[in-house]
């Protein structure tokens, strides 16, 4: 017979925008590839509230994918993690698919299945569930994480090792590493494959956007053009890279050129994921230049596109995911110095301060501590 479920307190999503904290259990009899994890920092990622946008009201659920904190226990093929040791959490992969076996998780052909289905494969099961009879299942392993909660269940392939380069009091300043940083320095680094020649426009300057400016400063990027609607997270722009700022607008494009003397930027980075600011950044690319896209879209989204002008414009667009980071080798982009600027963090009870602050903008990552 297995342990007895514990309790935790948890931030639940229970339908679109609704966030509650409440005390939930958790199934800590682990599976053989499972960590159980004594989260004590969670950062707030805008993925975070487009899957809280999509949310049923039927089944509640937690979220959450920028986790950090300590093994408490591991399962029977867990290699390499010890109780006590400290970890950041990202993203899952099978570990077994073309993608994941060529050194691109974030690529995973399962990642939307292992990721969102807020479900183990292929039981189906969930570790988290309400209190009291009966006891409802929530949805649980988003990112194989679901880290707003005290106590997660954690797919092995998204833990990360920092033990000995981070200390327990560090964690909250660094949860993001596991998405919003990676993701953003991963797609100057590994998708556009920037070098110093480059000029680059990142469209959007939250956390991942920010990320991206100080991979592009850290390369030597001539000219680093932030563009947001948001003045003081331009000023923040400045402070970890930019070479130059634009506030948002219908004429972000001849900006853009003006900037990079009539040619465009080799490198733009849409952070938005919004159509209108994705076409901006496409025509405010320079030919055979690369238009990132990084923001989330709504799926029901399509891009429509010139085919004619397009191919003659020699351009490419590239898509990215997390970066198209290895979680494992994250600690390798640690940056204390830069990442401190970007945190605030709050309690569990803030949640919804939380939100908002992310929808406007005041705030470039929010962090909940347990
Ligand atoms: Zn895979
Ligand atoms: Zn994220």
């Amino acid at each position: 017979m297995g342990a007895q479920p514990e309790t935790a307190p948890a931030v639940v999503c229970r339908g679109a925008g609704i966030w509650k904290v409440e005390d939930v259990q958790v199934d800590t009899n682990l599976q053989p590839r499972e960590v159980l994890v004594e989260v004590t920092a969670s950062g707030l990622c805008h993925t975070d509230l487009l899957f809280a946008s999509m949310a049923s009201a039927e089944m509640g659920s937690i979220l959450g994918h920028e986790g950090a904190g300590r093994v408490r226990a591991v399962g029977l093929q867990v290699q390499d993690l010890s109780p006590g040791d400290v970890v950041l959490l990202s993203f899952a992969s099978c570990t077994a698919c073309q993608p994941c076996t060529t050194g691109h998780p974030a690529f995973c052909d399962n990642f939307n299945t292992i990721n969102f289905a807020m479900r183990r494969l292929p039981d189906m099961t969930t570790p988290f569930s309400t209190i009291g009879q009966p006891s409802v299942p929530l949805g649980g392993q988003y990112f194989g994480q679901s880290s707003f909660a005290r106590l997660a269940v954690v797919n092995m392939t998204s833990v990360v090792k920092v033990s000995g380069l981070l200390s327990p009091e560090e964690l909250p300043k660094f949860a993001a590493l596991g998405c919003g940083f990676q993701t953003g320095a991963g797609a100057i680094v590994n998708i556009a494959k920037a070098v110093p020649q480059d000029t680059v426009a990142v469209y959007g300057c939250g956390g991942v956007g920010l990320a991206a400016i100080m991979a592009a400063k850290a390369i030597g990027c001539r000219q680093i053009i932030a563009i947001d609607r948001v003045p003081a997270r331009l000023d923040m722009a400045k402070t970890v890279g930019a070479t130059h700022t634009v506030v948002s607008s219908e004429d972000v494009v001849q900006d853009v050129k003006k900037i990079t003397g009539g040619n465009g930027t080799t490198i733009s980075l849409d952070c938005v994921g919004r159509l209108s600011v994705i076409e901006q950044a496409l025509a405010g690319t320079a030919r055979t230049g690369a238009l990132v896209l990084i923001g989330a879209a709504p799926p029901t989204d399509v891009l429509q596109l010139p085919a004619s002008a397009f191919m003659m414009s020699g351009k490419r667009i590239l898509g990215c995911s997390e970066g198209d980071s290895t979680p494992s080798t994250v600690t390798g982009e640690v940056n204390a110095a830069f990442y401190v600027l970007l945190t605030i963090a709050g309690q569990p009870k803030d949640i919804l301060q939380a939100v908002e602050d992310m929808e406007t903008g005041a705030v470039v990552k929010p962090v909940i501590q347990w």
